[in-house]
């Protein structure tokens, strides 16, 4: 982790402490470094080698793991395949969680569409051009609607 942090002219002092790039004006030092990881004790910025380079460089870890493959590559390919495994669960997670979210507006709004439609069949002239526009409108909501809710 020193190499690292040295690279970007960074130097700890005896007690592992150096000055935060993540924040400004910091004159007490208060990013520590271990072995392995840093951690601000100004700011909050912690992680590790690959951490510190993409947000030095703006990167994301591939481009961090990449930037420091020739060096670092022995002793971190797990490390890598366990950060893109937890990367890759994290997306999909993401993706059923948005469109989970998706479905259910589209229900909602449908659910509104339904009783707007029986509304204005009350309303209006029955089997006028507009109540039969209506009424179809309806047949096709409650249609989407036995769509919507058996794929739950
Ligand atoms: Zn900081």
């Amino acid at each position: 982790m020193a190499d690292i942090v040295g690279m970007y002219g960074l130097h700890p002092n005896r007690a592992g402490f150096c000055q935060c790039p993540f924040h400004k004006g910091d004159r007490q030092a208060s990013l520590k470094i271990y072995a392995k990881d840093f951690n601000c004790f100004g700011c909050g910025a912690n992680g590790d080698i690959f951490t510190f380079v993409q947000m030095m460089d703006d990167m994301d870890f591939k481009q961090a793991y990449e930037h420091l493959g020739g060096t670092y590559a022995k002793d971190t390919e797990s490390r890598y395949v366990a950060h893109l495994k937890a990367y890759r669960a994290d997306k999909k997670r993401q993706t059923l969680k948005r469109m989970e979210a998706d479905k259910r507006t589209r229900i909602c709004s449908n659910n509104d569409d339904i009783s707007l439609y029986r509304l204005y069949l009350k309303i209006l002239m029955p089997l006028s051009d507009l109540w039969c526009e209506v009424y179809n409108k309806l047949q096709y909501a409650l249609y989407m609607h036995d769509i919507l809710n058996e794929s739950r």
